[in-house]
């Protein structure tokens, strides 16, 4: 865990969070501002700063990461309609808390390009 890190907290229970799915590798909240019915982040529970920083020991975790959100998408019943997995990395990447996420985004139609 690291010092001073939002998500490290609320992967420790230390900050509360509405928690949609946790297991030993990874915890999935409601993101608190969320920008569509269905917003979840899905977080590693290791430290891992952003997708730069990930290396080849990393690969079980992301690929667990896809299936989770995979499960919980037919678990919120977006599946049908479709949906949005997203990662945010660096600064022009949008990423504001420095801590690994993916948002899973769905129940509306999402447009794209993104901004
Ligand atoms: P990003 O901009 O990709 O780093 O995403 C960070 C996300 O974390 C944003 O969508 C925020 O709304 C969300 N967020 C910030 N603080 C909290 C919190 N305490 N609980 C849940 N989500 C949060
Ligand atoms: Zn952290």
């Amino acid at each position: 865990m690291t010092v001073d890190c939002l998500f490290c907290k609320i992967a420790a229970g230390q900050i509360p969070a509405v928690i949609v799915y946790e297991d030993e590798k990874i915890i999935a909240i409601n993101d608190i501002n969320p920008a569509a019915p269905v917003h979840v982040l899905l977080i590693p529970k290791e430290h891992i700063a952003s997708l730069a920083d990930i290396n080849e020991q990393h690969s079980p975790l992301l690929a667990h990461i896809q299936l989770i959100a995979s499960k919980l998408a037919k678990d919120l019943k977006i599946t049908e309609q479709g949906y949005r997995l997203v990662n945010n990395c660096g600064i022009w990447g949008g990423q504001t808390v420095l801590h690994l996420h993916y948002h899973l985004l769905g129940g509306r139609e999402l447009s794209w390009p993104p901004g």
